[in-house]
């Protein structure tokens, strides 16, 4: 997309439950929030709180993206487990789209850090790393705005999505 007056924000957990399912954006955007209750969910926060206490500071931008601390030019996300480590990637890299693309903020790179598997892995936002966030954010519009939920076939990770029962009965 060229005019970025036309491109929809999100929030970086609406990027994120895209990537993972987009099934889980349409439930998510139409007001059924469920993983407050989800023991992972619980789980990854503690995670967050426990392992970074120190030098965590997040940062919260427009409501939209919360960086959770950021060090010479590199922002960071920390994640419980690699499972879906696709999808922590995409919401890493629209961190730094968003923060290029509507903050003015340049030459950052991004690192997703697991602290229980003591591993990172760096993200780089390349022309075409924008390029597919510009086309998932097109994408994430027309999937919100549709009164009915994308039909998606069952996948491993909705034995343990907290919208299981409303998908799966
Ligand atoms: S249960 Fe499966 S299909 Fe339904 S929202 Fe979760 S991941 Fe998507």
């Amino acid at each position: 997309m060229s005019n970025e007056t036309e491109l929809p924000t999100f929030t970086g957990t609406e990027v994120g439950y895209y990537f993972i399912c987009p099934k889980k954006l349409w439930w998510f955007a139409h007001g059924v929030q469920m993983e407050q209750g989800n023991d992972r969910v619980k789980m990854g926060k503690l995670v967050h709180e426990e392992s970074y206490q120190r030098r965590k500071k997040e940062l919260n931008i427009d409501d939209r993206i919360v960086i959770d601390w950021r060090e010479d030019g590199v922002i960071h996300e920390v994640k419980l487990t690699d499972k879906m480590e696709a999808a922590h990637e995409m919401q890493l890299l629209y961190y730094l789209y968003y923060l290029k693309r509507w903050k003015g903020v340049e030459d950052l790179r991004g690192q997703i850090d697991y602290p229980k598997l003591r591993e990172t892995k760096s993200v780089e936002l390349t022309p075409e790393r924008e390029r597919e966030i510009e086309q998932a954010l097109g994408e994430m519009q027309r999937i919100v705005d549709s009164r009915t939920a994308p039909v998606v076939e069952w996948m491993r990770i909705c034995a343990s999505c907290s919208y299981a029962e409303l998908c799966w009965g």
